[in-house]
């Protein structure tokens, strides 16, 4: 086993999106090889209204899949397959827009004017940009979660973790979705199969990633499998941890514990080529579907 070094740790940035809801964008818009096969995750946790309601009106995507995993409030949905509804706390939408798209996310907060959420955008291979698009409506209670000894508790939203199976499936990337929430103190080892990208996003307290790479700025502790190894020391809210390949990261809770998103993929090492809500693999592809946006053939009729 072979600890993956943490490669980078940043705050999620302050983003306008949709018709002006304010967010933080961990990653997104920049250099796309970085998390392959992922290419954008906001957390759109706001406690006004105001800053939420305009909401996502009417949008196209093509080339990719898009994950809305919530944590409190309501999202109504809507789309040009038909799909209307809401989703609830603990719900995750997972879409899959193949060759095209139309949708709108108009979130509606909680009783207290808060939302709380997080969306991540999935690459789709050449081969399957165009397929038939696909969406998978998961509800908080098909999402199975396993506890462990030290109380360490895990909600598999996609692929496999401690024999648990998530309910999403069909993906091109083979991801791996968790929600992991560490009690205060503990200390544990997560497996991520070495042909993976992987992060890491903190959205409650506070977590140090034993690194054993040495990069600077970290402390040094010498427990680990009795190697000399460094502990990165993390700040916590909305810390985006990028790792390095290797088979396994530990992470190390502070005193208030902490909750985390914990996500892999098969990178897909394909061009991209990007324009806002499309993905494509070359600036044709593009173009072409903005002229398909234009003469109204973006969407596929149903058959
Ligand atoms: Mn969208």
């Amino acid at each position: 086993m072979s600890l993956r070094p943490t490669l980078e740790t940043r705050r999620a940035q302050p983003t306008l999106e949709g018709a002006g809801v304010k967010l933080h964008r961990a990653f997104g818009f920049q250099d796309p090889s970085e998390l392959d096969p992922f290419l954008l995750f906001d957390d759109f946790r706001n406690e006004r209204p105001e800053d939420f309601e305009k909401g996502f009106p009417w949008h196209p995507h093509r080339g990719i899949e898009t994950i809305t995993y919530v944590l409190s409030g309501t999202v109504d949905h809507a789309d040009s397959l038909g799909n209307t509804g809401a989703l609830g706390a603990g719900d995750v939408q997972w879409m899959t827009a193949g060759r095209g798209i139309l949708h709108q996310e108009m979130p509606q907060g909680n009783p207290q004017g808060q939302m709380h959420g997080f969306q991540l955008w999935g690459n789709l291979p050449s081969a399957q940009k165009m397929t038939a698009p696909r969406y998978q409506d998961v509800t908080a209670a098909d999402i199975p979660e396993v506890t462990d000894d030290d109380g360490t508790t895990v909600r598999v939203i996609t692929g496999e973790f401690w024999g648990k199976k998530g309910p999403v499936d069909g993906i091109a990337a083979d991801p791996q979705y968790l929600d992991v929430t560490m009690p205060p103190g503990v200390r544990k080892t997560f497996r991520i199969d070495t042909y993976r990208r992987a992060f890491a996003y903190i959205f409650e307290g506070q977590a140090a990633f034993v690194d054993a790479s040495a990069p600077s700025g970290v402390l040094l502790e010498k427990e680990v499998a009795g190697q000399e190894v460094n502990i990165r020391d993390l700040s916590g809210d909305r810390t985006l941890i990028r790792f390095g390949s290797g088979d396994k990261i530990t992470v190390q809770a502070g005193e208030q514990g902490v909750r985390f998103l914990l996500i892999s993929g098969a990178p897909i090492n394909e061009p991209v080529a990007w324009h806002g809500p499309i993905v494509m693999n070359t600036q044709e592809e593009l173009m072409q579907a903005m002229r398909e946006l234009r003469n109204g053939t973006f969407i596929k009729p149903a058959h």
